[in-house]
């Protein structure tokens, strides 16, 4: 929160005082210095939301010319350095958050399905929809094309159970570049090593 731009009056102060101290009691807050304990899960989170900063982002010359003096001149001070070498180091003793988790969403092959959020797949298949319409049938195992209704976050959500897949993988804009199939078999055709 910046400085100065909040107005805290006591009783602001005495709120955040008594949900601080509940903070500390429940044990989402470890010490200053940790921060916020995040539960597994909100950790994945995060990292997701770093990928997705970062992928395909890259810095540019210039910054990359600032960043290597910036981190040489933090080095050449031997007080500085210190701080960041061996047990002083910010990771010392500390995995990566990403070491040995593995990432099926962004993992090679399916990356295609990390465009998910790039508007030119999700154009691309309301495009095929627009065409085809929800698929009659699962062209491999035959279960008939209709809604069913799931659970998500405790309410009740409708889906057509069965979508289109790309015969291609290179997602062309082609009618018949894609293949009417169930969930199951949709997984199945996308990732056939992994049944
Ligand atoms: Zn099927």
């Amino acid at each position: 929160m910046p400085i100065g731009v909040y107005i805290r009056t006591a009783e602001t102060r005495l709120k955040t005082s008594l949900s601080m101290k509940k903070q500390w009691k429940e044990g989402k807050r470890k010490n200053r210095e940790a921060g916020w304990v995040h539960s597994e899960n909100a950790k994945r989170k995060i990292g997701f939301a770093s990928i997705r900063i970062w992928t395909g982002r890259k810095h540019t010359e210039e910054t990359k010319r600032k960043m290597s003096i910036a981190a040489k001149k933090r080095f050449e001070n031997p007080e500085e350095r210190i701080k960041y070498i061996g047990e002083n180091g910010p990771m010392f003793g500390k995995l990566p958050w990403n070491k040995d988790k593995k990432f099926p969403e962004f993992s090679e092959g399916n990356s295609s399905h990390w465009k998910g959020n790039n508007v030119g797949y999700y154009g691309l298949h309301q495009w095929v929809k627009k065409h085809l319409g929800h698929p009659r049938v699962c062209e491999h195992c035959d279960v008939a094309g209709n809604y069913e209704t799931y659970s998500k976050q405790g309410k009740l959500v409708k889906r057509w159970n069965t979508h289109w897949a790309n015969k291609s993988g290179e997602y062309k804009r082609e009618l018949n570049d894609w293949l009417g199939l169930c969930h199951p078999c949709h997984m199945k055709f996308d990732h056939p090593d992994q049944t």
